[in-house]
């Protein structure tokens, strides 16, 4: 063996290469000509290979974090407030979950689509929010109510689109300590 020349077995075909004629798919060696296969493969969701390790950047384990706990919560207050004895709330209180879970479950498995679906929630939610902000009195405590909430929403979008974000989200995570 030549100690020099970094070698990596490919986990598609199983041959070994050079380490820099290699590409790092979710953090394992790809060779060239498997790459486009497997992406195609990824995509397509037909394969989740276990043997994939899926390393999220902490931006996405915070922002997902974040939206769960601030949308989350918004969601079980609002909830609790609800007459539960009309069966269209819990309709609607499970659609709100689902609208919520959906995106966060299709992101932590590294779709960038899901992304897009968060920012149009984003958008839509701060539209409703402004004109409450006209219509309130008391600006700080919107401030400490929506205002915060949207803070956090729009901290946590900021992290999905990060240049290591989006560069996860596309499976091109480069292995820096290996
Ligand atoms: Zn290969």
């Amino acid at each position: 063996m030549h100690p020099n020349l970094k070698r990596d077995k490919c986990c598609e075909c199983g041959q070994v290469f050079e380490r820099e004629n290699m590409i790092q798919l979710h953090g394992v060696p790809v060779c060239s000509r498997c790459k486009p296969i497997l992406l195609q493969r990824l995509a397509e969701g037909v394969t989740d290979r276990p043997s994939i390790p899926t390393r999220r950047p902490i931006a996405i384990w915070v922002a997902l974090s974040a939206l769960l706990l601030t949308v989350g919560t918004s969601i079980v207050r609002r909830a609790m407030r609800l007459d539960w004895n009309n069966p269209l709330v819990e309709v609607k209180v499970a659609a709100e979950v689902i609208m919520l879970s959906v995106p966060i479950v299709f992101i932590f498995r590294g779709r960038g689509w899901a992304r897009w679906v968060l920012v149009a929630y984003a958008v839509g939610g701060f539209c409703v929010s402004v004109p409450k902000l006209i219509q309130h009195q008391n600006v700080t405590s919107w401030l400490l109510g929506s205002g915060l909430k949207n803070a956090v929403v729009l901290t946590a979008l900021i992290g999905l689109f990060l240049p290591s974000s989006t560069k996860w989200f596309r499976g091109e995570v480069n292995e820096a300590h290996s």
